[in-house]
């Protein structure tokens, strides 16, 4: 079954090398059972890993079945491995966290055999451990766990056992028992190979081969080898090794759950670690979740507050916008606006609604309280454009506006001082030495821009402001809301088109008044509050990759930390893809959990 020429294997570490095999020959046949026995160093080990395919020659021969596998490559081995040979240690190397079922499964899993899992349970009967399947290795004794790795060696009918000193760590009668498996099996055809340096133990084999320095120096059959083991294969065309090789296997569900199940072992296995390293995570996505939140909430506030200036508002003003300030009152030509020309500017198709305004500042008495503010006379759509409904009390009608009724609404800051926590509706109150009916109190809207006090006003009609408080014969300035968004563009031209008709504008003079469009600005304070919200994402994606660098610190750390066990998962089959599934699964369970 297994022809060995000419095998070498040489150790370097470093520049010092060592040469472990030199030119070993061996023949094993099928159903043997061979001791390989020898002092410490003398490559017994080595010379098992490579009949086992956990490693390979340096130089020479392997033929298995009639086929060359020596220099087969890693992931074509796992396989062989996982079908061919079954392994027994010294350590045992099982699952601490896992039953000994689950130990037994295993080459299943990695054979992609899992539908014969109720083989597990006939191996564990087969070593006397029908009792014992849902016990953890740290509820059994050595004796037992090393029937256990039996099973486990068992499972997927391999062709050879290969043991490394396999009652190395156990007490005489445990020694007896695992020697008599071992026996038991070899007289139903397995073929056995075992490393062990006790001459009592080695006596139980039917061969005993003696090394020393690398080279096999004594070579001794006591009986012949049962034959029994692979007549069935007889027939085959195809070696075993090709039968395995030429297998097809994809990733199925049934195997990812087993991965999946797993993985959740091992998670549940380390609780303290898991849960401190899904707290990265957990820090990290609060994080994206409360700075998105307070984005959101700061750009809602701005929004709020812009609104309040009005939303898809011109502004009409006197003054040229090249030489605003200072030029257009030294002299340049200004157009003055009238309430004629706010009536014809209702009339355009683009506009929803205006609001004159006519202001100026004004003393106000009431009682024994007196109060200088500002007095802005404005249209009755004023509330609806600017969002500023009367808190309490009612806002004039257009009636009252076309009547000059002398109606005042008081901002909140003015109805505290002039009247305390009183209620201020009904009340009298003189504007310049004019009495005014008190009818309503605006909304509180806090500090405007450059920390101007916005509650500290009196809205009255601006027909109210013109003729009967200031003696204007002209509206300081126009607001007026466009129906839509899209038609501000159109608006501002219609604006334009209808008050340079009707100023008669020409040449220099059609500076003479500006249109401000306030959507301008929030616009850019919009664009203000988006960069605000893409910053804190940005931090906040940070803390989520720190999170995520801890989740991958700590599965590095499990790696090192189980590298013993990824050595056994590798020596019962599992290919690299295996290994790398299983962390990666264990990592993603982490993290969505
Ligand atoms: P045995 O099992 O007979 O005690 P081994 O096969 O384990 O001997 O080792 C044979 C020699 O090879 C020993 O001298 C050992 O130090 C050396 N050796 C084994 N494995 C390695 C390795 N991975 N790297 C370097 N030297 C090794």
């Amino acid at each position: 079954m297994i022809t060995l020429k000419g095998i070498t294997k040489t150790y370097k570490s470093g520049e010092v090398s060592f040469q472990a095999l030199c030119g070993v020959d061996l023949t094993i046949e099928a159903g043997e059972f061979v001791a390989i026995m020898g002092p410490s160093g003398s490559g017994k080990s080595t010379l098992l890993h490579i009949l086992g395919m956990l490693d390979r020659p340096d130089g020479g021969s392997y033929n298995f079945s009639g086929k060359e596998i020596g220099q087969l490559p890693d992931d074509q081995l796992a396989l062989l491995r996982n079908h061919l040979a079954g392994f027994v240690f010294q350590q045992f190397h099982l699952l601490a966290r896992n039953t000994a079922l689950v130990n037994t499964e295993l080459p299943l899993i990695y054979g992609g055999n899992r539908h014969l899992k109720s083989r597990a349970v006939d191996k564990l009967r087969a070593v006397g451990l029908a009792h014992r399947m849902n016990n953890k290795p740290n509820q059994m004794s050595g004796g037992e766990q090393q029937r256990v790795a039996i099973a486990r060696a068992l499972v997927n009918e391999p062709l050879v056992i290969f043991a490394d000193e396999p009652t190395g760590n156990l007490d005489t009668k445990s020694e007896a028992d695992i020697m008599g498996v071992l026996q038991k099996l070899n007289t139903e055809g397995k073929t056995i190979i075992m490393v062990t340096h006790e001459q009592e133990i080695a006596d139980l084999a039917k061969r005993i081969i003696r090394m020393r320095d690398g080279k096999i120096v004594k070579d001794e059959r006591r009986e012949l080898p049962v034959k029994a083991a692979v007549s069935s294969n007889g027939q085959d065309t195809l070696s075993p090794v090709d039968k395995i090789l030429h297998g097809k296997e994809t990733l199925k569900t049934a195997e990812f759950m087993d991965h999946l199940r797993q993985a959740v072992t091992a998670i549940l296995g380390s609780k303290v670690r898991s849960a401190l390293s899904m707290l990265g995570i957990l820090i990290g996505v609060a994080a994206v979740i409360a700075m998105m939140g307070l984005g959101q909430g700061a750009k809602d506030d701005i929004t709020s507050r812009l609104s309040s200036l009005g939303s898809n508002l011109l502004t009409l003003r006197s003054g040229s916008h090249n030489f605003r300030g200072v030029a257009s009152e030294a002299g340049g030509a200004e157009t003055k606006f009238t309430v004629e020309d706010a009536d014809a500017i209702k009339k355009l198709g683009t506009v929803k609604s205006i609001s004159p305004s006519s202001g100026g500042s004004g003393q106000l008495v009431a009682g024994n309280k007196n109060w200088r503010t500002r007095i802005r006379g404005v249209g009755v759509a004023y509330p609806a454009m600017h969002n500023a409904v009367p808190a309490s009390g009612r806002f004039f009608n257009e009636d009252e506006e076309k009547r000059r009724v002398k109606v005042a609404v008081l901002g909140s800051t003015v109805a505290k001082e002039l009247f305390g926590e009183a209620d201020p509706l009904g009340h009298s109150i003189r504007i310049n030495r004019i009495p005014f009916e008190v009818i309503g109190v605006l909304p509180s809207k806090g500090a405007g821009p450059g920390g101007m006090d916005q509650d500290d006003t009196v809205q009255v009609p601006y027909t109210t402001a013109m003729y009967r408080l200031f003696g204007k014969t002209n509206v300081d300035s126009i607001e007026v809301e466009v129906k839509e968004a899209g038609l501000i563009a159109k608006a501002k031209e219609d604006l334009t088109t209808l008050i340079v008709q009707r100023h008669k504008l020409s040449g220099e003079t059609l500076n003479s008044f500006q249109i401000i469009d306030l959507s301008e600005i929030q616009q850019t304070v919009a664009g203000t509050t988006n960069t605000i919200s893409l910053l804190l994402g940005c931090i906040a994606a940070i803390s989520l990759l720190v999170g995520g660098i801890g989740i991958m610190n700590i599965m590095l750390v499990s790696v090192t930390e189980r590298i013993r066990e990824i050595g056994l998962r590798k020596a019962i089959g599992a290919r690299r893809k295996d290994i790398l599934i299983q962390f990666l699964i264990e990592a993603v369970v982490l993290t969505i959990t």
